[in-house]
């Protein structure tokens, strides 16, 4: 726990709502910037914690599914992991720029520019933002945020693995000005800011709507009713909406719906990641002609030869209530079998990012592959596929065969440790048996089936 918590419980939550100062913020070199968003796991876990309670006592109910819950959380966690290994070409680029107009540059320490850094980072945001709805590309990697049919702070951490790869972009024109240690504090600040406003349980904020960007200002822009299509772009700030025409504020008459319009009904987390990308790949070669082509790839999401470029609101499905949710339906033991397991792979997960930067690549690789097949596994079991069953009984059996080796060749391990060892042997083998009877009975079925 103690890796977990890198800051005092009010640094952190200042961090949560952007309430730094510059003075605690200033960094001369990129290597000198704290990784704020890592450093805030901890508050993000005490957040969705805080909100499942006063959601229990609010609403009489969960607000949070716990398969929903786990899948938003695991894009999360598919996005730190990767991150590893795509780096970016944001600070290499921003280097080169920054050292070719030394006229214009501002001084890492100057609050001038930190101040203009906030407005500029927030202005970046918007356009990269709007662009990631209205660009099919950019939408592909975008729409894991939206995935969710659900709206709580866990649909925050919701994000896609690739989107770094385009966002970065738009913050070119403050590069020759702005320092890019700068860029990378209010970056990670404008990100974090936006985890708190992932809620329904916080209503409207009376004059601070006109300004900020809010739980209410933002519910719009994760609904698929036809008012919300499009509007509320903002990281922080609600005033570039406002600027730019894109602003629309929460109706109560008009209950939001939240989701893709076309909803993913899946927890596979590499097909959450990429199933639009699959989607624009069919319809590439689908439609006839270049133009036709190049606009599948460029033009918006809603899209089709013959119509505007966004598409058409008509096109966006009615809502009708009650709206249904995908929403397989777990046993007991299954929903507790998936929430251990979960908890196995986060810690297993915060283990691999506190260890990484020592490790080679291929140790690396491996623990990251690991993780990733390990988060599917529990993406399977929540769908309830039928390969569900082998999944996860041959993950079992290669996590019992790594400890085993690691149990082998570890020495000078204390009471405590080899009692962590061999409880988690005994939970992975007899998870592992587990799912044998289902393994067998699945084989079995398919057999007389295939007979008849
Ligand atoms: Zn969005
Ligand atoms: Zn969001």
């Amino acid at each position: 726990m103690d890796t977990l918590v890198k800051t005092d419980f009010l640094t952190g939550v200042r961090r949560l709502f952007y309430v730094v100062t510059p003075n605690e913020t200033y960094a001369e070199h990129i290597e000198d910037v704290p990784k704020y968003i890592n450093e805030a796991a901890v508050f993000f876990l005490v957040g969705i914690a805080l909100e499942f309670i006063v959601g229990l006592l609010k609403e009489g109910k969960s607000v949070i599914r716990l398969s929903d819950g786990i899948s938003s959380m695991t894009a999360g966690m598919f996005m730190v992991l990767t991150s590893t290994f795509l780096k970016g070409f944001d600070f290499p680029v921003y280097f080169w720029i920054y050292r070719m107009f030394p006229s214009v540059n501002m001084a890492w320490d100057s609050p001038v520019a930190w101040f203009i850094c906030f407005f500029g980072v927030d202005l970046g945001y918007y356009w990269f933002h709007r662009m990631a709805h209205e660009v099919n590309f950019m939408w592909a990697a975008h729409q894991v945020h939206h995935s969710s049919e659900d709206y709580n702070l866990t649909t925050a951490l919701r994000q896609s693995i690739v989107q770094r790869l385009t966002s970065w972009v738009f913050y070119i024109p403050l590069a020759p000005f702005l320092p890019p240690s700068t860029i990378l504090v209010h970056s990670q600040f404008n990100t974090l800011y936006q985890f708190w406003i992932h809620t329904e349980l916080i209503d409207r904020l009376g004059p601070l709507e006109y300004i900020l960007n809010t739980p209410s200002h933002h519910r719009v822009h994760h609904g698929r009713n036809r008012y919300c299509i499009d509007k509320n772009y903002a990281g922080t700030l609600i005033i570039f909406d406002r600027m730019f025409g894109t602003f629309e504020a929460e109706k109560k008459s008009d209950r939001v719906v939240y989701g893709l319009v076309h909803p993913l009904a899946s927890y596979d987390p590499m097909y959450t990641q990429f199933c639009h990308f699959e989607w624009m790949w069919q319809r590439f070669w689908e439609v006839k002609g270049i133009s036709n082509k190049l606009s599948i790839i460029f033009k918006g999401p809603g899209w089709e030869p013959g119509k505007p470029r966004a598409g058409l609101i008509e096109d966006i499905p009615d809502i009708h209530f009650p709206q249904p949710k995908y929403d397989p339906i777990l046993p007991l033991w299954g929903s507790i079998y998936i929430g251990v397991h979960f908890v196995l792979n986060f810690l297993v997960f915060h283990f691999y990012l506190e260890t990484v930067p020592s490790l080679t690549a291929v140790p690396a690789l491996i623990g990251m592959l690991h993780l990733l097949f390990s988060f599917t596994c529990v993406g399977a079991i929540c769908d309830i596929k039928w390969y569900a069953p082998f999944m996860e009984s041959f993950r079992c059996f290669l996590v019992l065969a790594g400890l085993t080796i690691l149990d082998s060749q570890l020495t000078m391990l204390t009471n405590l440790s080899c009692m962590i060892f061999l409880g988690l042997r005994i939970i992975f083998l007899l998870s592992a048996f587990m799912w044998l009877p289902q393994c067998v009975q699945y084989t079995i079925k398919e057999k007389i089936m295939k007979q008849e």
